[in-house]
């Protein structure tokens, strides 16, 4: 099994495990669908890397993106579809990703969603997770931390994100319908901001243990 499939796969089940959770958040100011979405979206990614799981970590992580585009009905599944598609894109040299390298497919990958979904932080969607945490993500860096210790700040500052997220007004996607009213709730593309990092961060951990 590839490392992306190995990812994609802890990604999925924390997917699968939130889906209730996720879909709840997104009924209070949205349609009720993100967990179902998301939920689908990394269980028919995990079914087409069992199927063929390209060697090639860049050719992986399109694969992922474009299941992703194409099985999510919902506004996510394009933006993160993207967000996939740009960061395998981005990714150079597959043998030996660096931390600059790793920055470089964060920031492809929310440039992804911002050129897709036509929307910057500040906005109560999921950018409002990952643009926190990629600066975060960047910063450690700069302060000569490892992979790991800048993937777990950066999840952290993805938490604050999220938290943010409830106090301000949704003007991107379907919970802008709702104007003022949409403040006080979190945002369920946030949310999934988040797990994913969370659940990528807690699969790096994992496999620095085991090694
Ligand atoms: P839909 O809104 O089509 O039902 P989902 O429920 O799966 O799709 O996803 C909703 C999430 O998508 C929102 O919570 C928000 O985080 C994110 N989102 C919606 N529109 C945009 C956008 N234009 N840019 C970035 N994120 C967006
Ligand atoms: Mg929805």
């Amino acid at each position: 099994m590839s490392s992306v499939f190995e990812a994609i796969k802890a990604m999925s089940a924390v997917m699968q495990a939130n889906q209730g959770k996720l879909s709840e958040l997104d009924a209070a100011i949205g349609d009720g669908d993100h967990g179902v979405n998301m939920a689908r979206g990394f269980k028919a990614a995990c079914d087409k890397l069992a199927a063929s799981d390209p060697d090639d970590v860049g050719a992986g992580i399109k694969l992922v993106g474009i299941t992703l585009i194409s099985t999510v009905g919902g506004a996510s599944g394009p933006l993160y579809g993207t967000a996939f598609m740009r960061a395998g894109a981005a990714l150079s040299d597959q043998s030996n990703i660096t931390l600059e390298m790793a920055a470089n497919m964060f920031k492809a990958a929310i440039q992804g969603i911002k050129d897709r979904g036509k929307s910057k932080a500040g906005e109560k969607t999921m950018l409002d997770a990952l643009e926190p945490a990629y600066e975060t993500f960047v910063q450690e860096a700069n302060r000569g931390k490892n992979l790991l210790e800048c993937l777990e700040a950066a999840t952290f500052a993805a938490g604050q994100g999220v938290e943010y997220t409830k106090t301000i007004i949704a003007t991107k996607g379907r919970a802008s319908y709702l104007g003022t009213r949409s403040i006080g709730h979190q945002d369920a593309g946030a949310t999934s901001s988040y797990l994913l990092l969370a659940s990528f961060t807690e699969f790096m951990k994992q496999g620095v243990r085991e090694a």
